[in-house]
């Protein structure tokens, strides 16, 4: 399932009652944790965020889920990518000579403070919680 290079995340476990602590937490999202708990979803990476992500699911398709819901990622595709805090887009943002622009290729604004990188935890190997 890791071999064909599509990022995914595992669910935790408990998912289910970690929703159930969170108030407002949807009686649809709490039924989403339950039947996906313990399972791997793949992720939109079109749409990559710094704290949650676009998972798919077998009859809603794509759904926002939160970082505090993900026990581990699986072929990051975060790593080594910038993203825009204005647009939103997250990009290789490399020039030939591999320094980073400073400039958005998405929405075009400059921004050098508005972009992080994300850097792969090699110690636990893609598991971060
Ligand atoms: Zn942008």
């Amino acid at each position: 399932m890791f071999n064909n290079g599509k990022m995914c995340v595992f669910i935790r476990k408990d998912a289910y009652e970690v929703a159930c602590s969170i108030p407002h937490t949807s009686e649809e999202f709490r039924h989403l944790m339950r039947v996906y708990q313990g399972s791997w979803m793949d992720v939109d990476t079109e749409h990559l965020f710094r704290d949650q992500f676009n998972v798919k699911t077998r009859m809603n398709g794509w759904v926002r889920l939160p970082y505090i819901y993900i026990a581990m990622v699986r072929n990051d595709a975060r790593i080594g990518k910038k993203l825009c805090l204005n647009c939103g887009k997250s990009s290789v943002y490399k020039d030939s000579m591999g320094r980073f622009h400073k400039t958005c290729p998405n929405c075009k604004i400059e921004q050098p403070n508005a972009f992080w990188i994300y850097q792969q935890d090699h110690s636990t190997n893609g598991v971060i919680c």
